[in-house]
């Protein structure tokens, strides 16, 4: 009989990944006077505040932590989870907010404060949750996401549900929140998609 394969505990970025969240961010922005093609993602959120030269607290005001709504299929991918962490850049005081409306509980959520002002990091969220690299998946949206979970020696799925993220070379991609479970070992569903590069399609401006 062949062994069951090992479960994988997966880390999520929050924005972009389990929230699709682009037009609460760029709201944001846009309240505080940014033009809303000038915003990019994936970004520690005071360094793009910085860029665009903003306070952080201005932008935080500003933002609507109940806007953004789970990508499709996201709610019962989480619910479907024993253990799980989330990685996010996102300020804290609003990460809390949307765990909290989306009625999620993962059992490490670390937001901007906990990596000193500088980018996330998956490590920390490993420890936290106990699990060696080798045991886990961090699932993101984009080239810094695939950074973090390099980074931290752990395998990288790309949140493929996002029409705005693109697929690097070798990236393993979801194309719906269900395909995770593929990546975790824990079904034995349809197959993840293969690398693609037709991902990268961008939304139009905003
Ligand atoms: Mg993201």
């Amino acid at each position: 009989m062949t062994p069951a394969p090992p479960r994988l505990v997966p880390v999520f970025d929050l924005d972009g990944t389990l929230l699709d969240s682009d037009m609460a961010l760029v709201d944001a922005f846009v309240a505080c006077g940014i033009p809303a093609e000038s915003v990019t993602f994936g970004h520690v959120l005071a360094d793009e505040c910085a860029r665009l030269g903003i306070a952080v607290d201005h932008y935080l005001d500003a933002y609507d932590a109940a806007s953004a709504q789970p990508f499709p299929g996201v709610v019962d991918l989480v619910a479907s989870l024993e253990r799980w962490g989330v990685c996010s850049n996102k300020a804290g005081r609003s990460g809390r907010a949307e765990l909290e409306r989306c009625g999620w509980s993962p059992d490490v959520a670390l937001f901007a404060e906990a990596f000193g002002g500088g980018p996330k990091r998956v490590g920390p969220v490993l420890d936290a949750l106990g699990v060696a690299a080798s045991e886990a998946v961090f699932v993101g949206d984009t080239a810094h996401d695939r950074a973090c979970a390099r980074d931290a020696g752990c395998a990288f799925v790309l949140a493929g549900w996002n029409p705005r993220a693109s697929a690097g070379p070798g990236d393993r991609v979801a194309r719906h929140p269900r395909d995770v479970l593929d990546a975790l070992g824990r079904t034995t569903g349809p197959p993840l998609a293969a690398p693609s590069h037709e991902l990268g399609r961008r939304r139009p401006s905003r």
